[in-house]
């Protein structure tokens, strides 16, 4: 098998290296484990946009926390800008402040009894800046996200939903970050609305040079977001490859389960790939996951090696990686996926 390395370019702002997150639950009245996230390696170039999509219950919100140090690491490596980070515990100050996070919940992300403004400066305030300073980079932003200069005296309740995420992203880029990270940071926003809020996600990553981890269910967003998408099922990485790569060439069954799945804009066009409908049902509990490729038991393409060893990811072509048995070496994949199906 090929080993697999990041796809060439400059440095990764971030590196993720066999990442995993384990939690301890009770299940029918016993201690279990919980895994979340198991093994994500990833890398982030500079200026781009990381999209990670799956369904729900794949690990991407876990891993988004993992990244922003919200939760920290079970197992793995991960570094910033060159620099390890600590596998739990307090991460320095500097990379607290470069390192910010959307959430999906426009209103809960926002502390209701504070004015635009305080939700906005909280963050620096926290960092130990001059009212002078706060109040002209509260100023900065609130234009930069396209609200007008007096919304930094409203209460969240008097905005609307797309508003409110307006505020959360100004908040975001108060204290200047390299990257943000974004979880479903559109989904519950109207479709005129997500579209408004990712041509502005769009222009300031070019304005500030950000970074994106752009996470999402939404294929059809993700897609535009992104630069390079890592597919996610089941707290691990099935596929990584650039957005285009993967939207026109899907490799693994799981991707193509997933992409024949987004509805076409034509009513008398199909776009299912017929061999995965084979491949619905239910995503399997985290807490039990199944032996060998965790996506076995909604495969179509399954063979007796997949109930026992777990795929290892291989270059599909260069740049593009996929964690399964198909695409072992020495075995082209139209000739396994036609021995399969
Ligand atoms: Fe399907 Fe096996 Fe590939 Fe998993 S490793 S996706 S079960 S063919």
């Amino acid at each position: 098998m090929t080993p697999v390395t990041p796809i060439g370019g400059p440095t990764p702002l971030l590196e993720l290296s066999n990442v995993s997150k384990e939690f301890a639950v009770h299940d029918a009245g016993k201690r279990a484990t919980l895994s979340a996230v198991n093994q994500v390696s990833l890398s982030v170039k500079p200026g781009t946009t990381m999209g990670v999509v799956g369904e729900s219950g794949c690990g991407k919100s876990t891993l988004a926390r993992l990244i922003v140090g919200l939760h920290g690491m079970t197992g793995g490596e991960m570094s910033f800008d060159g620099a390890p980070l600590p596998k739990s515990g307090k991460r320095p100050a500097h990379v607290v402040k470069q390192m910010q996070m959307v959430f999906q919940d426009p209103s809960s992300a926002l502390n209701p009894r504070a004015t635009v403004g305080e939700s906005i400066g909280f963050p620096l305030s926290v960092q130990g800046a001059s009212r002078k300073v706060i109040a002209q980079r509260v100023t900065q932003v609130i234009n930069d996200v396209g609200l007008p200069a007096n919304y930094a005296g409203n209460y969240p309740h008097q905005l609307s939903g797309g508003q409110r995420q307006r505020v959360n992203i100004a908040r975001a880029l108060a204290l200047q970050p390299k990257l943000i990270v974004l979880d479903e940071a559109v989904s519950a926003l109207d479709k005129s609305i997500q579209a408004q809020v990712l041509n502005l996600l769009k222009d300031l990553q070019e304005e500030y040079k950000l970074t994106y981890v752009f996470i999402s269910h939404d294929l059809n967003v993700v897609e535009y977001m992104s630069d390079e998408v890592t597919v996610m099922y089941l707290g691990q990485v099935v596929e990584r490859s650039p957005a285009d790569r993967l939207y026109e060439n899907p490799q693994h069954p799981y991707s193509r389960l997933l992409l024949s799945s987004i509805p076409s804009l034509n009513p008398a066009e199909s776009t299912r790939d017929t061999a995965m409908d084979q491949g619905s049902g239910e995503i399997p509990s985290p807490i039990n996951p199944p032996s060998g490729c965790r996506f076995r038991t909604r495969c179509p393409f399954a063979m007796e090696i997949c109930a026992t060893e777990s795929p290892q990811q291989v270059h599909a072509e260069p740049g593009h990686a996929v964690a399964c048995h198909l695409f072992e070496e020495g075995v082209p994949q139209e000739v396994s996926l036609a021995r399969s199906a």
